[in-house]
């Protein structure tokens, strides 16, 4: 029944098409009942042929992570609910990289999650990015908060929250001190949270 519901959601998000300068298509992950919801940015361009969100270099990243914590692609696929800011490819920005959703794309498609919260009641959020990290935690810099939990009321549950860099190739953050060493301590703190322990 609770997959049947995923679909049906999954279903009604492919379809909308609320924010006129988003790219189409909405990228949607499998139908996964997982307590463990990741959230990410937005698609980039690639993902819209690829048909799956992480699905290019960034993606390529973000899974060696999770392998190194015991979890290949393919598993993390069938098992984790991964979901984004925005579903949509937002575009080019002129001055280089994607365009950052504007605040009104944002709040259109934060209805989108709010319904997966429901459905899912997640134990485990896994925030990817700082536009991610924004929605749930007051944040100026990505170093006051990788490498931490936060337990959180999310529309009236409790969540355990876990933050990490955005794997994106532009970034160096996590690849320099001190950053390398707090996405290590991200990632033990997924491995060691029971939601993520029930998939190994
Ligand atoms: S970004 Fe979200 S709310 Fe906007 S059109 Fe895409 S799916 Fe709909």
């Amino acid at each position: 029944m609770l997959i049947e519901n995923i679909k049906k959601h999954q279903k009604n998000l492919r379809a909308c098409r609320k924010c006129k300068a988003m790219i189409p298509p909405v990228i949607t992950c499998l139908p996964v009942a997982s307590k463990i919801i990741l959230i990410g940015q937005a698609p980039g361009e690639r993902e819209g042929d690829l048909g799956r969100p992480f699905a290019w270099t960034a993606g390529k990243t973000l899974f060696k992570w999770f392998a190194s914590i015991g979890l290949d692609e393919e598993v993390v696929r069938h098992q984790v609910y991964i979901a984004a800011v925005c579903r949509c490819f937002p575009g080019k920005n002129p001055k280089g990289g994607d365009r950052v959703p504007s605040r009104v794309e944002i709040q259109n498609c934060k209805t989108w999650l709010q319904e997966e919260f429901e459905l899912l009641e997640p134990e485990l959020v896994i925030l990817v990015g700082k536009l991610a990290i924004e929605q749930f935690l007051e944040v100026d810099r990505l170093v006051d908060v990788v490498g931490k939990t936060f337990r959180k009321d999310v529309d009236g549950r409790l969540v355990d929250i876990v933050p990490l860099p955005h794997p994106s190739g532009a970034s160096t953050w996590h690849v320099m001190l001190p950053g390398k060493d707090l996405l290590h301590q991200a990632l033990s703190i997924i491995e060691r949270h029971p939601a993520w322990q029930a998939l190994l």
